[in-house]
C-alpha cells in the first residue's frame, strides 16, 4: 500500500481574506445593493489605479447607500480623470529626497523606508498612487544599501517603515527588518505607518506581534483611519492587542470631502480612536497628487472645522491639523 503525505502549506487567514478583497466595482455594488447605474463609475480610473477593497472593510459600509463615506474612499470614479491646477504625481517631493534602498530622508534625525508598494486597500485619494514603486520597494541589495545607510547617519534616531504598507511583508521578513535595524546603536524608535490594523485587523496575530517586539527599542505604530465606522469590533481587538504588546499607538487622518469634512464625523472619531486606545494626531489637509482633486477640502473650511472640533473635546482628543510641503523641515501646522 502506497502511503500518500499532503505537505500542504498553511496559509494565514489575513492571506485568504486579502486574497478575496473586492478588486472590480460591480462585485463590491452588488455586494452593497447598489446599482451601478447612477454612480460615476469609471473602468479607466480602475485601470490607473486597480481597485482592492478586504470584505472586512466593505462589510462596515452601509447597505444601499451611494454616498456612504468609506465607500467613497474606494470607488474608482470619474473625478479621478479630472486635472486640478497644482496637482501633481509626486505631491510631497518624495523623489527628490529618495537615497539608495529605498530610504527617503527629508527631516532631521527621521529617515523613512520603503519595504513594499503594496496595500491591502487603495484608497483613491492616496498622495502615493502614482508612485514608482518597482524603482524603490525592498529586495535585497536596497535592503543592503538602506541599512548602510542607516548605519553611516548616526545623527538618525528614528526609522520609519513605510510602503505601500509594511504589515504586508511575511512575519519573518518583518521580523528580520526590524532586527537588523536595531542593532545599530543610534536608532531608539522604530515607526510602523499602516492601515492594515483599520482595514485588514485579522493581520494583527501574536506570531506577528512577537516578532516585531522582540527588539529593545520602541515600537510606535501611526494608523491610518479616516472614520469612526471604521472601526469595527475586530479593529478594536486588534489594537487591543498591540496595546498589550506595548506597541505606542497613534492615528493620522486625511482630511477628505464627502467622507470627514463635518465637526460631528471628527468629533466621533477621536472619541472612538481614544476608546480603543488610540491616539489622534494628525489631520492632514490632502497632499495634492494627480486624480485627487475631488477630495480636496479648503484651508478656510479645515480651520473653521478644527474651530468646532476643539470647541468639543479636550485638548489631547484634537488632532493638529497639518499640511506637508516639499523642502520644509518637518509638516506645518496650519492653525494653533
Ligand atoms: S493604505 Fe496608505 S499607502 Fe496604501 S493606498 Fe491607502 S493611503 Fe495609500
Amino acid at each position: 500500500m502506497n502511503a500518500h503525505f499532503s505537505f500542504q502549506q498553511h496559509v494565514p487567514a489575513w492571506q485568504t481574506e486579502l486574497g478575496n478583497a473586492f478588486t472590480n466595482s460591480r462585485d463590491l455594488l452588488e455586494f452593497l445593493n447598489l446599482p451601478t447605474e447612477n454612480l460615476p463609475l469609471s473602468k479607466q480610473a480602475a485601470r490607473n489605479f486597480v481597485m482592492r477593497v478586504p470584505i472586512g472593510y466593505a462589510e462596515c459600509m452601509e447597505k444601499g447607500n451611494p454616498d456612504d463615506p468609506l465607500l467613497r474612499q474606494v470607488l474608482p470614479v470619474n473625478d479621478e480623470l479630472n486635472s486640478y491646477p497644482g496637482f501633481i504625481n509626486d505631491p510631497v517631493g518624495d523623489l527628490d529626497a529618495t537615497k539608495h534602498g529605498g530610504i527617503i530622508h527629508k527631516y532631521h534625525g527621521r529617515v523613512l523606508l520603503i519595504t513594499t508598494g503594496g496595500c491591502a486597500i487603495h484608497c483613491r485619494y492616496c498622495f502615493r498612487r502614482n508612485f514608482p514603486y518597482p524603482d524603490l520597494q525592498m529586495n535585497k541589495t536596497r535592503l543592503f544599501q538602506a541599512l548602510q545607510y542607516i548605519r553611516d547617519n548616526s545623527e538618525v534616531s528614528e526609522v520609519i517603515l513605510s510602503g505601500g504598507d509594511p504589515l504586508l511583508l511575511s512575519d519573518n521578513r518583518l521580523g528580520l527588518l526590524v532586527q537588523k535595524i536595531s542593532q545599530f546603536q543610534h536608532i531608539k524608535r522604530i515607526r510602523i505607518h499602516t492601515r492594515i490594523p483599520i482595514v485588514l485587523p485579522s493581520r494583527i496575530t501574536t506570531q506577528l506581534l512577537e516578532n516585531l517586539t522582540r527588539i529593545p527599542q520602541q515600537i510606535i505604530m501611526v494608523l491610518h483611519c479616516n472614520h469612526s465606522n471604521e472601526i469595527s469590533q475586530a479593529v478594536v481587538n486588534a489594537c487591543s492587542m498591540l496595546k498589550q504588546h506595548r506597541i505606542h499607538l497613534f492615528n493620522q487622518t486625511v482630511l477628505l470631502k464627502g467622507v470627514n469634512d463635518r465637526i460631528d464625523q471628527l468629533v466621533q472619531l477621536s472619541e472612538k480612536l481614544f476608546a480603543s486606545n488610540v491616539l489622534p494626531y494628525y489631520l492632514h489637509l490632502l497632499d495634492k497628487a494627480n486624480g485627487t482633486g475631488h477630495f480636496e477640502v479648503s484651508e478656510t473650511t479645515a480651520i473653521s472645522i478644527m474651530g468646532g472640533i476643539k470647541a468639543k473635546l479636550p485638548g489631547y482628543l484634537v488632532p493638529k491639523l497639518v499640511r506637508e510641503t516639499p523642502g520644509e523641515a518637518s509638516k506645518t501646522g496650519v492653525c494653533c
